[in-house]
Formats: structure tokens, C-alpha cells, sequence
């Protein structure tokens, strides 16, 4: 199967008419072929969305909204088939994919369908001298990157806002899982969403991802991925005067203190660590535990990682899937190297899994518990993105606190405790951009989202997203 580009509302070929591999992580095996689109795509898909901008942006936005409810409903009317193609295109469970995946790619989008309607602008009055009203108007051609990880997830998350904001958008999936955003580019023409307000751009993040970027007329960036890769971005787009929003890697702690609701922890704590093989950027990848608590939470957590089921994702009974290319399961084991090399003691895991049949040549990591390791090693300090956690053991709120803190990064953090004061108090001095204390990962998706320090600048979520995708405009009018 050949994927297409999607630009001025048709599916059509990469200018260069080549194509590269898009392997089954699950199988190893190559099942569809990526368009290796170049500049010469962008430039196309750019006067498509420039041309489109013109109607777009002045679209009542009652009109935009019943586009992006359209795409919705689309979208929940296929669930399963979109299901399939992101546990097929990605190797995580097809359930996962089923329960979270694709149910908040809708969500996304019908959030943003109606929280337009609801947006709203300042009006400063200066008593009877004058009255300052804001507008907030589109600001153009909207660049939006995103990663492999939660594909049509974290894509919606961009496109949607834009579109709602009136904005047009030339999109790149993750070269490495394009397959859903494929199907989306099949819905919005059965949405008969307008020709050139949405341009899916598949290829390379060297060649159109950068092309996207450094486009001259393209105003704003809003990218997801990794650091070094959101570095680089900003580096081409910040002498360029672009509005940005990078939302960054992550190496979150998760600090469980002795008073916590034990069960509720033990089996939230097994999804912080291991959902998606571990490849969420709000994973709980450091795991702290108050000394007193250590030796029982070892033991119950390592016997429940031990029983975790990793195989087919198309099975409804897998926990674990498959890693998401063999370039990536190659990174991970090369921390688990590293792991060892610092003194960490492998718990449980640490080696490639080997499954049978179809699945031989698919790429599966045994989930790893490591412990014994300084919270100042690479392994505790650089991000894994893997099914692999390390467990290190605290005496005092201050000393968690501090090791959590430890890191360049500050995306999430999760805390463990029944104690409200200090569920408070370490809410207030923790370094990242959310706190979930008692749960993990429960969204509610008016809420600002994003990271700090190296995690990130600028948030998404709620309207925070609409003022990204709009510039912000003071009229004065003198009243006498
Ligand atoms: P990458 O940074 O490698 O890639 C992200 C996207 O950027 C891909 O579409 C990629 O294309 C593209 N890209 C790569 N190079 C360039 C470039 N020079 N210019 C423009 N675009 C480029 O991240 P991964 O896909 O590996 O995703 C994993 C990372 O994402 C982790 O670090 C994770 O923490 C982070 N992440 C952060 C989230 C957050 O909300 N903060 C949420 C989810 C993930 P291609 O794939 O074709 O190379």
C-alpha cells in the first residue's frame, strides 16, 4: 500500500515520486510505503493553505466548528478500523488504541469544535477617556509536527485548535507512523472539509520537517518531540521572529510516600511505568519510594512487572506491545547497557524479547526494573522512552523532592500520599508543568498542558491552544 500526501484537498504523490519502507513493529516486516516528500511538497501544500487562509479565516466560526464536529464524528464512526491502523503502523496494544487513542483524537477535535464557540476577548476600559478592546485574529499558515508515539492522538491536538482558530495548517505526521494520519486526510474529503485548509506533508523530518520550519511565510511552529529536535527547531524558527510551542521530552518522577492508598498506587504506578512500552512522555519513569514502604513496594511491583503479558498488540489479552521501530529498541537496550555499567541491578527484564512465528523478527523489550542506581547517573537523568524504570528508595519528603527536581527536564510529576498538606506543598515546588497526586494521566483537556525547562515552552490545552493560534490585537478608540 502507497500512502499519499493530502494538499489542496487531494490525495496526490511526493513530487519526487519516491517512496521509502514503513515496517510493522509487531512483525518487522514492511507493509506500506511513506511518501519521500521534499520542500518542493511544502511549497506546494503552503500556497495551498495560503490560498485556502483567505476564506478560512473569515469562516463564521459556527461554520469551522461543524467542520471539525463532522471530522469527529468521522472519526468516532471508525474507531476500529483507525484503531487497527495505529496498533498496526505503531505496535501498541490494539485496546489501548481503541480506549485512549482514537476516542480522544475525537475528543480533540470536538473539543475545539465547540470551545470556539465559547472563546472570548478582553475589553479594558479607561473610564471615559477611552475603550480598549482585544481582537484575536488567526495568524496564518500553522506548522504542526508531531511524533510517533501517540500518533493521531497528539496530531489532532495541533490541527485541531488551528483549524477552530481559523488558521490553515500544513501538517508531517511522525515519518515512522503515518498511517493515520493518512486515514484522517481520507476523512476530512469525506468531511468535505474546504480544498487547502488542512495539507498532511508525509516524509522525513530532515527534509519536510525542516522545509516546514524554516518556510519563510509559515509564522508559527507548534512541534511535539524530542529535545534535541525541539532545540534545533528553535534555532531555525527564533531568528525568524515564528510564534513557537515546543512541547519536549520528559523524565518524570514519581514519588510514593507510605501513607498513600497502596493498591490505587500498585496498579496506577504499573501504568505510569509500562502503558505504551513505556513510551509516553508522562511515563513515571523514576520511581521514588519512601524507605519505609521500599522492600514491599520492590517486591509486589517487580512480581506484577514480571506477570505483565508482552506480546501481539492485536491481542486483546497483550499489556505490552511491540517497540516502535528496531532504532528505537536498539536506544533502549543500549540504556539498559549503560544501567549496568553504572552499577544498577536489573530487577526484572532487561533483555529482548524473542516471541514466535509472525511475530519473530517483531521488536519486544522484557518491561525492566533496575535498581541500585545513583539518582545523578544518565540512566536516572536522560530519557529512556522505554518500558524501563529505575526504583530508588527516600528518607524524607526533602530528599525526594530534591532528586525529582534533579533533572533538565520538567514535564510531569506524580505523587503518592494521603497527607493533603503535603500533597500541596510538593505541588508548589515541583519542577514540571503538571502534578498528578493520587492519579496519573487523568486529563481534562480545558487545562494548561506542557512542560518546563527542558520539557518545553508554551502550553497547549483549553484555550491556551486558541491564543497560541492567534495574535492578539489592541484597538484603542478615544471616546471624547
Ligand atoms: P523526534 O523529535 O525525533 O520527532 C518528532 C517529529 O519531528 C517527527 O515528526 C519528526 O519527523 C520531526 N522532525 C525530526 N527532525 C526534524 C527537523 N530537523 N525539523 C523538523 N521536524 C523534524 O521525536 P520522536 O518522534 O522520536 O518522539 C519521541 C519524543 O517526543 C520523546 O522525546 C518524547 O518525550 C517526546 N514527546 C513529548 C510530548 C509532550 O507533550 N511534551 C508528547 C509525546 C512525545 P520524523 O519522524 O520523520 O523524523
Amino acid at each position: 500500500m502507497k500512502l499519499k500526501n493530502y494538499i489542496n484537498g487531494k490525495l496526490m504523490e511526493p513530487s519526487s515520486q519516491r517512496y521509502f519502507d514503513n515496517f510493522q513493529p509487531s512483525t518487522g516486516k514492511v507493509y506500506s510505503q511513506i511518501p519521500d516528500s521534499d520542500e518542493a511538497d511544502v511549497d506546494l501544500a503552503y500556497q495551498a493553505a495560503k490560498n485556502a487562509f483567505k476564506s478560512w479565516s473569515i469562516l463564521p466560526k459556527e461554520l469551522r466548528s461543524n467542520y471539525l464536529l463532522k471530522i469527529a464524528h468521522l472519526i468516532e464512526s471508525k474507531l476500529d478500523q483507525l484503531a487497527m491502523a495505529e496498533s498496526i503502523d505503531n505496535g501498541k496494544p490494539l485496546k489501548l488504541a481503541k480506549t485512549v487513542d482514537i476516542p480522544r483524537a475525537a475528543a480533540n477535535f470536538h473539543f475545539y469544535a465547540t470551545g470556539i464557540l465559547h472563546y472570548a476577548s478582553h475589553a479594558h476600559s479607561m473610564e471615559d477617556t477611552a475603550i480598549n478592546y482585544t481582537l484575536r485574529q488567526p495568524v496564518g499558515v500553522a506548522g504542526c509536527i508531531s511524533p510517533w508515539n501517540l500518533p493521531l492522538y497528539l496530531f489532532s491536538w495541533k490541527i485541531a485548535p488551528a483549524l477552530a482558530a481559523g488558521c490553515t495548517v500544513v501538517a508531517k505526521p511522525s515519518e515512522i507512523t503515518p498511517m493515520t494520519a493518512y486515514l484522517l486526510s481520507e476523512i476530512c474529503i469525506e468531511a468535505g472539509l474546504p480544498d487547502g485548509v488542512l495539507n498532511i506533508v508525509n516524509g522525513y523530518g530532515s527534509k519536510v520537517g525542516n522545509a516546514i520550519v524554516s518556510h519563510p511565510d509559515i509564522p508559527l511552529i507548534s512541534f511535539t518531540g524530542g529535545t534535541v529536535t525541539g532545540k534545533h527547531i528553535a534555532s531555525v524558527a527564533a531568528p525568524m521572529f515564528k510564534k513557537l510551542s515546543l512541547e519536549l521530552g520528559g523524565k518524570n518522577p514519581n514519588l510514593i510516600f507510605a501513607d498513600c492508598d497502596y493498591d490505587k498506587m500498585l496498579h496506577t504506578t504499573m501504568l505510569s511505568s509500562f502503558a505504551n512500552q513505556g513510551q509516553i512522555c508522562l511515563c513515571g519513569s523514576r520511581i521514588f519510594v519512601e524507605r519505609k514502604l521500599y522492600e514491599r513496594f520492590k517486591n509486589d511491583f517487580v512480581e506484577k512487572t514480571k506477570a505483565l503479558l508482552v506480546g501481539d498488540p492485536l491481542d486483546d489479552k497483550t499489556k505490552v506491545g511491540a517497540i516502535v521501530s528496531k532504532q528505537h529498541q536498539e536506544k533502549i537496550m543500549s540504556y539498559i547497557e549503560l544501567a549496568k555499567q553504572e552499577g544498577g541491578k536489573i530487577l526484572c527484564g532487561g533483555n529482548v524479547l524473542k516471541l514466535v512465528g509472525n511475530l519473530s523478527e517483531g521488536y519486544y523489550i522484557e518491561p525492566t526494573v533496575i535498581e541500585g542506581l545513583p539518582h545523578n547517573c544518565r540512566t536516572n537523568q536522560e530519557e529512556i522512552f522505554g518500558p524501563v524504570v529505575t526504583i530508588t528508595p527516600f528518607d524524607s519528603e526533602a530528599e525526594a523532592l530534591s532528586m525529582a527536581n534533579s533533572t533538565i527536564y520538567g514535564l510531569a510529576s506524580i505523587v503518592w500520599t494521603e497527607n493533603l498538606t503535603r500533597a500541596h506543598r510538593l505541588a508548589n515546588q515541583l519542577h514540571a508543568g503538571i502534578v498528578w497526586v493520587n492519579c496519573w494521566l487523568l486529563r481534562d483537556l480545558r487545562t494548561p498542558f506542557g512542560g518546563v525547562k527542558a520539557s518545553g515552552v508554551g502550553r497547549e490545552g483549553g484555550f491556551e491552544a486558541l491564543d497560541f493560534f492567534t495574535e492578539p490585537k489592541n484597538v484603542c478608540i478615544k471616546l471624547t
